[in-house]
Formats: C-alpha cells, sequence, structure tokens
C-alpha cells in the first residue's frame, strides 16, 4: 500500500511539487556553494521578497530563518526582553513558550485562558512584551488578528507564534512587532527551518536590550540578515525548498479563501462520535481542527486501516480525548473532502 495520507498537523503532507524543487537545487550547485557567496545571498534576498510578495507582510519588516520555532521562543525571549513577558496562552505550545520564557526571565507571568473564549489582555507597566499564540495547535483555537491589533501597544512588543497558521491564514502582520512559524505545518515543506518577521519598532528595542552574548542572538542574526546572510551555515536546502515553494503557491488571499470554505465543512460535521472541541466560532481555529472524543484511537485506526488516511493524535494533555484534522494547503481539495465526507459517515 502506498504511504498514508497524514492529516496530522506537523510534519504534515508536502506539497506534491517538493521532490521537484530538490531536483532543481541538487543541479543548480547552491548546495555546495558558501553561504557567504554571491548564490546564497541572491537566495535569501529572493526568499525574503516572495515571503513578503506572498504573506503580504509589509516592507518594513525584516526577515530572518531560525531552525525551529522552539530556537524562536528562545530568540525572542533573549533578543526583545530585558526583564519581563507577558505570556498569554489556552494551550500547551503557548505554555511551554512562557515556560522556557521564565527559566531566563524570572519575571515573566502566564495567563492561561480558556480556549473557548477570547482572552483579556491587561499588563503592567513592567512589562516589555506580550507573548500570543496565533493558532494553538494542541486545542484547535486561535486569536485572530482583530483581537491583537486591541492590545495597547504604546509600551509593548508584541511577539505572535503562528506556526500552524503562517501560510495558511491571511495574517496582518501589522498587528504586531514580532512573528515566526516553522515550516513542517502550513507551508507543506519538511521541518528543520523557520522563519521570523520583525518589526522596525522591533528592531529598535532589540538595540536596547543588546543582548549579543550568544551566536543566536536576534542582534547578530538582524546585522547578518542586512547583508542576505546568516549567523551560521543555515539549512540552505530548507530556504531553497521555502523559496520554490512560494514560486509556485498564490498570494495568501486565495489560499486563505479556499482554506476558510474547507473549515467550514469541517466544522459541520454531525458525528455523534466526536464533536470540534472549540465551538466559539470566533476561536475555531481555520487550520487545525481538534475533534473531542471518547476514543479516538478507534477513529484513528479505522481511518488508517481503511482508508490508508493519518489522522493526527491529540496533543499533550489533550491525547486520549480528542483527534485533530489538519486543513494545511498542501491537502488537495478532493482528498481534504474525500475525509470530511468519511468523517461525517463514520460508525464505530
Ligand atoms: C509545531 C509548533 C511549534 C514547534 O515547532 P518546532 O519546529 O518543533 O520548534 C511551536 N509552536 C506552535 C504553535 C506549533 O504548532
Amino acid at each position: 500500500m502506498s504511504k498514508p495520507i497524514t492529516f496530522n498537523p506537523g510534519p504534515s503532507t508536502l506539497y506534491p511539487f517538493i521532490g521537484e524543487i530538490v531536483s532543481e537545487a541538487l543541479v543548480s550547485g547552491i548546495l555546495e556553494a558558501s553561504h557567504r557567496s554571491e548564490s546564497f545571498v541572491n537566495l535569501y534576498l529572493e526568499t525574503k521578497e516572495l515571503l513578503h510578495d506572498r504573506l503580504n507582510l509589509p516592507g518594513e519588516y525584516s526577515v530572518y530563518f531560525l531552525s525551529s520555532a522552539t530556537e524562536a521562543w528562545n530568540v525572542v525571549a533573549e533578543g526583545y526582553v530585558a526583564r519581563k513577558s507577558a505570556h498569554f496562552y489556552s494551550g500547551d505550545f503557548g505554555r511551554k513558550w512562557f515556560e522556557y520564557t521564565q527559566k531566563i526571565h524570572a519575571d515573566s507571568i502566564g495567563f492561561p485562558f480558556n480556549p473557548n473564549k477570547i482572552p483579556e489582555v491587561e499588563t503592567d507597566g513592567n512589562v516589555e512584551l506580550v507573548a500570543i499564540t496565533h493558532n494553538e495547535t494542541s486545542n484547535g483555537s486561535r486569536v485572530d488578528c482583530n483581537f491583537i491589533s486591541e492590545i495597547k501597544r504604546d509600551r509593548v512588543l508584541i511577539a505572535v507564534d503562528a506556526t500552524s497558521s503562517m501560510a495558511g491564514a491571511a495574517l496582518d502582520f501589522s498587528v504586531a512587532d514580532i512573528w515566526f512559524a516553522s515550516v513542517q505545518k502550513c507551508f507543506g515543506l519538511p521541518a528543520g527551518l523557520a522563519v521570523m518577521f520583525s518589526s522596525p519598532r522591533a528592531v529598535e528595542k532589540m538595540n536596547l536590550v543588546a543582548f549579543d552574548k550568544r551566536y543566536n542572538a536576534v542582534a547578530n542574526i538582524h546585522k547578518m540578515s542586512l547583508k542576505g546572510q546568516t549567523v551560521f551555515t543555515p539549512n540552505v536546502l530548507a530556504i531553497y525548498l521555502l523559496n520554490g515553494v512560494l514560486k509556485r503557491i498564490p498570494n495568501i488571499n486565495s489560499i486563505a479563501n479556499r482554506i476558510t470554505e474547507r473549515a467550514k465543512s469541517a466544522y459541520q460535521i454531525s458525528n455523534s462520535y466526536f464533536q470540534a472541541l472549540i465551538n466559539n466560532p470566533q476561536a475555531q481555529s481555520q487550520t487545525v481542527i481538534c475533534y473531542r472524543c471518547a476514543e479516538p484511537e478507534i477513529v484513528k485506526q479505522y481511518f488508517l486501516l481503511q482508508h490508508n488516511v493519518r489522522l493526527g493524535s491529540g496533543y499533550g494533555e489533550l491525547k486520549t480525548t480528542t483527534f485533530r484534522l489538519a486543513n494545511f494547503p498542501a491537502i488537495d481539495d478532493d482528498t481534504f473532502y474525500q475525509t470530511i465526507h468519511l468523517l461525517n459517515d463514520f460508525q464505530p
């Protein structure tokens, strides 16, 4: 039997043209070139331009390449915070970001909230950065950009982990200063690379914090980015693949329309055996749908054995009570709607 179609929200289904881009990379010579060479600088700068164009990222935002979103949690904590950040989270990814940051800044505070509710964000005068997860992959919830835009920003920077929504949802980047995402989710790429965007305000603040004691201090990363370079020899193949994917996909607005339509059908599934965990429409993720279910193993086993479809497991605390469905753009519409149909009809 061929490999299963995966609806796991990361690592996830790859775009079908990844193989073609790998071959192109091999022939191009870029994988054997120095990361200080003109060909790498061109790759960096072109990929940056493509990110601006496809994702509607405002021109003044800097673009950095990191190895993962987890690394970005650390880079943000050390690069933009001198003493205290405030973390609003409804699930495991946001909580982990908070916990890692707290190891660096003992004063940082966490505000857990119910994923079905929209959080209230109030910070005291000492908070320098507000950290939010746009799309909480663990429970299938989101906080939309309208909400983020209401956070008072005169004193603080806002940093957003958009790992499971960037390149799948239309994000209004202007509402926050720092954005990052790993590429093995909505970008439809293999793992091992993350992108991070930084507003001019964030660059200014970074210079105040001026932490440059580690190789991946954002001050170092930023300085190199101005030359179209990275601090260390980066995952050139991954950057090349990102470049090739961006060249082949349309603007985010058209991707997001497709994803939103599909999400509607995923939330309309009517099956007494499982229900969407998030029922507040405003808080429903468009890219990761999480279903509450007494026996998720039964559903997952059935789909794998009968249909060669791998549904996503529950995550963390929700491992045994939920399963997840990635609604990522690399999954084609036919496959997606067929699976929705099967989920509708499922009987244990
Ligand atoms: C997957 C995920 C991460 C972790 O990504 P890594 O590439 O493993 O570092 C972080 N945040 C969110 C919201 C995620 O979905």
